[in-house]
């Protein structure tokens, strides 16, 4: 006999995902007709609801993938079709990791990450691991982003601090960590969770190859009853499916100024009696935000 039920995709690799329905793990392939659908996105990645027909063995099969509320997904690197890369369906947080010391902090390539959170409904939070190595200089960061509103916390995965306000964080709502590899996403995780002793490289290692292909893209259930994502090192983020009309609403502290401008589709580069460029002149823009738009108006890379 076969029951069709709802679950949520924990596991998802090309061959079949894992599906959580209640507390089993059921695995599944996906049905082959959902496969033909002209798309183009992924059809089926952690974070999806997903119908499932169980049979008697335990396993099952996808049958309906439901509508996603929100995601965060990038251009596929590389040099392939020009398609949409889903990293996680129905996220609540983007948890955007970057740390003190080394790795050094790349503003260029969190302002990616914020642009695509803003675009997707997705909420970002800032997290800036390392926090022993901070430097008094390096405070100005925090200040920069928390003046635009953005939440951002300091932690440190070696030495615990700020572990318990990310803990919060996660309860009830489904979070990724997303950010250079190197920052301390699997040392945090471990942290978090150290049940599930990921593998920690050292910063030197990660410049060797063979690191980014050992993980499959998993969700892992929290205390509190959330659900945290593992996803690999993103070193290439290009925007998917942003208009270039849009850009200046994903920067919160530009987009309060656009009213001011004289022209209604202003891009704020070089148009007369423009409220962006004015903001920026009188200080109320920082210059560093202010570039990154302007990169990513231009389609330079980060
Ligand atoms: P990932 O690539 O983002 O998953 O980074 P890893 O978790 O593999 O960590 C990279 C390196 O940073 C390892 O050598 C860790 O020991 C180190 N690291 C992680 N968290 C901290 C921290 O809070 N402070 C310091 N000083 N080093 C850390
Ligand atoms: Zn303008």
């Amino acid at each position: 006999m076969v029951k069709s039920e709802e679950g949520l995709v924990i596991r998802s690799t090309a061959g079949f995902v894992d599906a959580l329905v209640g507390d089993d793990v059921v695995r599944c392939t996906i049905r082959g007709r959902l496969k033909q659908l002209p798309r183009g996105t992924d059809l089926c990645v952690i974070g999806d609801q997903v119908t499932i027909d169980r049979n008697d063995s335990g396993t099952g099969v996808v049958i309906a993938v439901l509508p996603r509320h929100s995601r965060f997904s990038r251009r596929q690197p590389g040099r392939g079709p020009n398609k949409e890369d889903v990293v996680v369906a129905n996220l609540d947080r983007l948890l955007v990791t970057f740390s003190y010391g080394q790795p050094v902090f790349n503003a260029r390539l969190l302002d990616r990450f914020l642009v695509i959170a803003e675009h997707q409904g997705v909420e970002p939070i800032v997290v800036m691991n390392k926090s022993d190595l901070r430097q008094p200089s390096e405070t100005d960061w925090r200040r920069r982003y928390e003046a635009i509103g953005y939440r951002w916390i300091d932690v440190s995965a070696t030495y615990g601090n700020g572990m318990d306000e990310l803990s919060e964080v996660l309860e009830g709502s489904i979070s990724a960590f997303v950010g250079p590899s190197g920052v301390g996403k699997s040392s945090l995780i471990n942290r978090l969770l150290p049940e599930l002793e990921l593998d920690v490289a050292s910063v030197s290692d990660h410049h060797g190859k063979g690191r980014h292909t050992t993980r499959v893209a998993s969700l892992y259930q929290v205390h509190g009853g959330g659900f945290l994502a593992d996803t690999p090192g993103i070193r290439e983020l290009g925007t998917w499916a942003l208009p270039l009309n849009e850009l200046d609403g994903c920067f919160p502290e530009l987009a309060e100024h656009r009213s001011a401008c004289s022209f209604r589709s202003c891009s704020h580069t070089h148009e007369p009696a423009c409220g962006v460029i004015e903001a920026l002149e009188q200080g109320w823009i920082s210059k560093e935000r202010y570039e990154s738009y302007v990169r990513l108006r231009n389609g330079e890379p980060a």
